[in-house]
């Protein structure tokens, strides 16, 4: 622990005190319920320090002074408050999904989690949970087909004022353009936080009694975390899209299908992993492939596709539903009853397909669009129907999701209580969102991560900072 490092702060800055809100000195005097540090006051240390002004940190930050509402609370922000709350979902906000209620199916949709989080961790505040506290502050929300569900406005900024308007009504202490660029704990059990500027010389220091880390998936975040006695398991993006090495793909490129299975092949995966086989719409790109299939592959894969520097192979299933002899059935039939016919212009509906996916695969056995099904030579029947089943596209890196993508790794679950989201290395310390080793598909789901954990954090803070003010009471009173 390095020595109350008084002699680095600027002159004229104010000293942070150290953060005495729960320790017997204090109990005569009072505690303020709206934090003077925010006006710069700083007669108070802020005896809950978030980390990170994220949907996880505001979000815990209400739940801590709404149980405690004597604590001192301050999130502090490197940037702006929630500014992927924000920027989230097309600038919507996909809040959480509703179709997903129940805990363990609810796990399933987190390639970094689902055993762990299906236990007590949605169960204590789940997607319901999340509806009705936005529904409860003002928020109405709708849930769309999908299940994804968004504020009745169709604009983030309902959430993103809900949530600030709740904290500032409060008295949270909303701290932006500050990071908190290093932590260590004192002789006493307290954090001490070094907070600097971006923009200027600014460099404080801040003592807290409970520490929550929700930095995201910054890098800063991480070395908060490793400071603080973590280990971090390396980040590797997730939610992309696969760039694909065909160029006739671009002529498909808009093609939707609404229900293809998908199996995720990649050199030196040698176990059967049934998630790197998906099932849903897909839909053809310029550059490739992408559609939820695709995306909930690349978040299952996230990690082996990273280890081969994103190529693989995609053999995908476009009638999943049609056995492959009955596909041949079905083309076979088709060239008895349709003989008359062209076929680049009819073609079995069974199947599904649009028009131009039918001629795209007609162009693939060099076949003329003009020809008689009478005529169409059987063998290119069989090639056209193995090509339904099974056709192979060879990825060769990947693509960008509207900008949306989430971070798998961080601070492993293992290394949290997630019946409390405290550390198991440090008392005190607290992690929520995605700084862990978390993560979920599209749908609502990295954020129903960052609101759970923002609750569970704030309520054990809350909790323990009520309590522990309690005994002071009392002790006070006894003395
Ligand atoms: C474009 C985009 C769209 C998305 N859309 C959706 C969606 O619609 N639905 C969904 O469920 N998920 C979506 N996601 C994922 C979702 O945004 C994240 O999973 C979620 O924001 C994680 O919340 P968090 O609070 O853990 O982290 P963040 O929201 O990343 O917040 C962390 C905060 O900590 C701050 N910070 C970091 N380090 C420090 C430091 N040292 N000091 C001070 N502050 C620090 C950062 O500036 C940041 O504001 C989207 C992601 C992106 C990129």
């Amino acid at each position: 622990m390095p020595p109350w490092p008084q002699c680095l702060l600027q002159p004229t800055l104010t000293t942070a005190r150290r953060a005495t809100a729960f320790s017997r000195t204090t109990c005569l005097s009072s505690i303020p319920a709206s934090p003077a540090y925010e006006q710069g006051q700083h007669e108070e240390e802020p005896s809950l320090v978030v980390v990170g002004g994220g949907a996880a940190g505001v979000y815990a930050s209400i739940r801590a002074k709404t149980l405690a509402p004597r604590l001192n609370v301050a999130v502090v922000e490197k940037g702006r408050f929630l500014s992927k709350v924000k920027i989230s979902g097309g600038g919507r906000c996909n809040v959480t999904n509703g179709h997903h209620i129940e805990p363990m199916g609810l796990a399933r949709n987190y390639p970094r989690g689902d055993k762990e989080l299906r236990g007590s961790f949605f169960t204590t505040h789940g997607p319901q949970d999340t509806m009705r506290w936005f529904t409860d502050h003002g928020v109405d929300l709708k849930t769309e087909d999908d299940g994804r569900v968004f504020p009745v406005t169709d604009n983030s900024a309902s959430v993103v004022d809900c949530l600030l308007n709740e904290a500032r009504r409060l008295g949270v202490s909303l701290q932006a353009g500050k990071a908190v660029s290093s932590a260590s704990v004192a002789q006493d059990g307290k954090f001490v936080l070094k907070v600097e500027k971006r923009t200027s010389d600014f460099v404080d220091y801040i003592n807290a009694n409970y520490v929550l880390v929700a930095t995201g998936s910054s890098q800063q975040g991480y070395s908060i975390a490793a400071q603080l006695g973590h280990s971090i398991i390396a980040p590797v993006p997730s939610l992309f899209t696969f760039k694909i090495a065909d160029k006739r793909l671009a002529d498909l490129a808009g093609v939707t299908f609404p229900i293809v299975k998908a199996k995720l092949k990649l050199d030196g995966v040698q176990k059967s992993v049934p998630e790197l086989t998906q099932t849903g719409p897909m839909l053809v790109t310029h550059w490739g492939l992408s559609g939820p299939v695709v995306l909930r592959l690349s978040a299952w894969g996230a990690r082996e596709l990273h280890q081969c520097n994103y190529q693989g192979k995609l053999v995908v299933d476009f009638v999943p539903d049609i056995h492959i002899e009955d596909v041949k059935r079905i083309l076979f039939q088709y060239k008895d009853q349709h003989a008359k016919h062209k076929v680049n212009n009819t073609f079995p509906t069974e199947f599904g397909l649009v028009k131009r996916f039918w001629r795209f695969l007609l162009e693939q056995e060099s076949l003329n669009g003009d020809t008689h099904w009478a005529s169409m030579p059987n063998n290119h029947l069989n090639a056209i129907a193995l090509r339904l089943k099974q056709w192979m596209f060879e990825i060769v890196g990947k693509g960008q999701f509207k900008d949306e993508f989430v971070t798998a790794g961080g601070v492993p679950i293992s290394e949290v209580s997630l019946g409390t989201m405290e550390s198991k290395k440090q008392p005190n310390l607290f992690f929520a969102g995605e700084v862990l080793n978390v993560d979920g598909v599209t749908g609502g789901f990295n954020f129903q991560n960052a609101w759970t954990g923002g609750y569970i954090a704030g309520t054990s803070v809350g909790t323990l900072a009520s309590t522990s003010n309690l005994s002071e009471q009392q002790s006070c009173l006894q003395l």
